[in-house]
């Protein structure tokens, strides 16, 4: 059994500000990640896609436990970390590591590269003396292609280009020999020239070391470029989620349609017709009733996907949907306008 990571039933709901909102003496929640699941393999990536709020960075920082879960599971080799501790939740953090959005601002201004990347090491006790470690850091700078690594040293961060920054959080997050990485829009605060640079090196690392990730972007041709596998989430829910070209050439929820019609079609023979969203993303403190999505989707049926909530099913062998109408839509059985509104 090669599941490096397993989520079950993952919920995380932040309760808002009491005395700002307490109605009715009711706690009010925000539901940002509301029942999950899905497994990573060895040396699989898995693509969490969707718009800004809808949880996926909350998903990336349950599972680096930087946020406690409010339920569910999960499960790292086997062993359910979700309420690790102490020592344990210390030991966890070693073997996990996240990569963030911003190079500028997740690095350190008055650190130099080599104890930026040192660091880590310090913090876990690893290495046996100080000349051990620059080794170590020497190593990690090398397989994040920041080549000759000792002329980066003695650098700050002020005096490294956006991608170069990128390499180095990179490098300390490597240092570690991590089992599993969490990368959070690793590359849409870096230049349109240097992105390919930088996804090319985390596939190279997932190639080299049989690293998962879970790679967490808005957009879906960088999660094709990246991920075996993507899941859709929209407002705390997977609501789509098969293998990266599945979800782009064929896919069967409304919402997950609606962005791919957003980008340039990648390939003119997998054509789909195109899917227009209505509307803004609802308050995740109102969530509509039913489908989430029925709001926004062209295809909505009254009575039913404002009722009821579709559970993610898997509609063809390993490509799971919740949608009430996904088998008509795939067979184009079913015409948009009969709106529910
Ligand atoms: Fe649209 Fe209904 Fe499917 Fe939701 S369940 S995505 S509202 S058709």
């Amino acid at each position: 059994n090669d599941v490096v990571i397993r989520v079950r039933n993952l919920k995380k709901y932040f309760e808002l500000h009491a005395g700002m909102f307490k109605f009715w003496g009711e706690p009010i929640y925000v539901k940002a990640v509301d029942g999950i699941n899905f497994d990573i393999h060895k040396g699989e990536i898995l693509g969490l896609v969707g718009e800004s709020g809808c949880g996926k960075t909350t998903t990336g920082r349950l599972l680096t436990r930087l946020e406690d879960p409010t339920e569910g599971n999960i499960l790292f080799e086997g062993e359910d970390i979700a309420k690790l501790k102490g020592r344990e939740l210390k030991n966890y953090r070693r073997n996990v590591q996240m990569i963030f959005q911003d190079p500028y601002e997740s690095l350190n201004p008055r650190f130099t590269v080599q104890k930026t990347v040192m660091e880590p090491l310090i913090i876990h006790g690893i290495g046996e003396s100080y000349d051990e470690r620059v080794e170590m850091v020497i190593k990690a700078l090398e397989d994040a292609e920041l080549r000759p690594a000792e002329e980066y040293l003695d650098r700050f961060p002020h005096e490294l280009s956006g991608g170069q920054r990128q390499r180095v959080a990179i490098a300390r997050a490597l240092v570690l020999r991590p089992k599993f990485i969490v990368a959070d829009e690793p590359v849409s605060m870096l230049d349109v020239s240097i992105r390919a640079g930088v996804m090319n090196l985390m596939l190279d690392l997932r190639d080299r070391y049989n690293i998962p990730f879970l790679f967490i972007t808005h957009d879906i041709a960088v999660s094709r470029y990246m991920s075996d596998k993507m899941a859709v989430m929209y407002l705390g829910k997977i609501v789509e989620m098969a293998d990266s070209d599945e979800v782009v050439f064929n896919p069967m929820h409304p919402y997950t349609k609606a962005l791919i019609s957003a980008v340039p079609v990648p390939d003119p023979e997998h054509k789909h017709g195109r899917v227009e969203i209505k509307g803004e993303i609802p308050s995740p403190i109102n969530l509509p009733p039913g489908c989430r999505f029925w709001p926004r989707c062209p295809y909505a049926q009254k009575g039913i996907c404002d009722v009821k909530e579709p559970p993610l099913v898997e509609v063809e062998p390993g490509h799971y949907v919740a949608c009430h109408f996904a088998e008509q839509l795939a067979a184009g059985e079913l015409e948009s306008g009969e709106e529910a509104k």
